[in-house]
């Protein structure tokens, strides 16, 4: 599969559509989800062309995979997360339900985010 350049985050990578932006560095952009599903939701991707993590952990520098690591953790301290804890998630093909073809990693935080995956959803 192809990366798709017109996808929403190339579009914001590129300026073309804003985003509500929270940390950039030279691979790293991260804003807040527009649809937050908790009250802290931020988006942290790469700027590189990446579709997935799987195209992204195949493919990317080890500078630009350092770079979304150490940002993501940044990001997550600077807005004091790590006080109470927070969920870092990447939605990866089809089966995750990955809406957007960009690498990208959701950070959940602000409340219980209760366990990861229910007992009965096994
Ligand atoms: P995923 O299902 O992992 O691909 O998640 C895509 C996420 O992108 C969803 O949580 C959306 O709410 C979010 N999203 C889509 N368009 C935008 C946008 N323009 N700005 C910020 N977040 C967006």
């Amino acid at each position: 599969m192809a990366y798709d350049s017109g996808n929403i985050f190339a579009k914001i990578i590129r300026g073309e559509i804003p985003c509500d932006k929270v940390y950039e560095d030279e691979h790293v952009l991260a804003f807040n989800d527009i649809n937050p599903q908790t009250p802290t939701h931020i988006l942290v991707i790469p700027k590189g062309a990446y579709i997935s993590y799987d195209d992204f952990s195949q493919k990317a520098s080890d500078g630009e995979v350092a770079a979304l690591v150490r940002a993501a953790g940044k990001i997550a301290r600077d807005a004091g997360l790590d006080a109470n804890g927070y969920r870092i998630l990447a939605n990866t093909g089809r089966d995750a339900h990955q809406e957007v073809p960009h690498f990208h990693l959701h950070i959940f935080a602000g409340k219980n985010l209760g366990r990861m995956i229910k007992p009965a959803d096994k």
